[in-house]
């Protein structure tokens, strides 16, 4: 899935720059997410909040011309090889927590930010947790109002989640039925197990329908019909579904070959860990909980019904 460090900036912060940021603020950082010359991560979740992201604790103070930024960030997804990180800080301690919450750019090679890096169960080491010790951030830095950083926090969670809900659909995907001809090594026959065989055509029928869905939005957007608002959470939700059933059936498909750890018998392991990282899709670009989505005006599906999603 397309979640290196360009894809940050060009997905997730250079829509809310575009629509938060300063004129100073769009010239100076736009152009540079364009051409990938800096490479951003995103400073959201933290030890104590994550489904809780409001409850964040990182602190900016201010201090003449800078913020001091002291706290840390956890699951910071490439945070080693980033050159820029997008935080949540908390300005305000005494306000209603979502009331005291900035957006702040902050440069990672600012003396007082250290990484360090966390493996996943799949054995890789994708992302970090982030300290920051007495950071000095220019006030320019601020994004948006100070203490309105909540809602530039949730317009940029929107476009995570298109990142992530249309990711999982790309056109160099290799289809599952090629997958399982590969695999089991047959031609022009049907798939011999009758059970993996109707869940692979199931499969690729959701797939197809999802791309279909997936197309019609972007139309829809392109015809200047808003943005995909609460569907952005469906789709993620949805693809997220979609992409751990991809990669059981491809561990299935491969029989005792698609549970190996190690060895050329078992393309390293590459099955089993693509898998057990499919676990984390549904975790990675969460919804805050206090975010409840409604669709009271739409009789789908049903009226006034909410969504919490976390
Ligand atoms: C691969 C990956 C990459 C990530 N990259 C980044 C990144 O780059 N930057 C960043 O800031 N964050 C990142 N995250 C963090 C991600 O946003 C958080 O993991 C997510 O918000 C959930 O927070 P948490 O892990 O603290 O889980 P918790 O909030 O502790 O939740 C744990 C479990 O409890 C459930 N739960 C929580 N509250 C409730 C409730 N009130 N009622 C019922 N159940 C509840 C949750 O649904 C979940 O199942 C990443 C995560 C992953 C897995």
């Amino acid at each position: 899935m397309p979640l290196a460090p360009q894809q940050l900036g060009l997905w997730m912060l250079g829509p809310a720059l575009l629509h938060y940021g300063s004129e100073a603020q769009k010239q100076q950082y736009l152009p540079d997410i364009v051409y990938g010359k800096v490479w951003w991560c995103q400073g959201y979740s933290e030890p104590g909040a994550g489904s809780d992201l409001a409850g964040l604790q990182t602190r900016a103070e201010q201090q003449g011309p800078y913020y001091l930024v002291n706290g840390s960030k956890i699951w910071t997804s490439y945070a080693d090889k980033s050159d820029m990180i997008f935080c949540l800080v908390r300005t305000n301690p005494e306000a209603p927590k979502h009331a005291g919450i900035s957006f702040l750019l902050i440069d990672m090679e600012s003396e007082g930010v250290s990484t360090q890096p966390i493996k996943l169960i799949s054995g890789k080491s994708p992302f970090c947790q982030t300290f920051f010790d007495n950071v000095k951030v220019p006030i320019e830095n601020l994004v948006g109002e100070e203490n309105g950083g909540w809602a530039v926090a949730k317009y940029l969670l929107q476009h995570e989640r298109d990142m992530i809900g249309a990711s999982y659909i790309n056109e160099g995907q290799t289809p599952l039925y090629e997958i399982a001809r590969r695999a089991l090594g047959f031609e022009n026959t049907p798939l011999p197990d009758p059970v993996l065989r109707q869940q692979v055509a199931q499969h690729q029928m959701d797939i197809m329908a999802f791309q279909l869905t997936l197309d019609r939005s972007m139309d829809e957007m392109k015809q200047g019909q808003g943005t995909m608002g609460a569907k952005s959470s469906m789709y993620k939700y949805l693809g997220t579904e979609l992409n751990k059933l991809r990669h059981e059936l491809i561990v299935a498909l491969h029989g005792f070959e698609g549970l190996g750890w190690e060895g050329e018998a078992f393309q390293e392991g590459k099955l089993v860990r693509d898998y057990l990282r499919t676990k984390a899709n549904s975790i990675e670009g969460a919804l805050p909980k206090s975010n409840s989505i409604s669709f009271p005006n739409t009789s789908w599906p049903c009226p006034g019904l909410s969504f919490l999603f976390f």
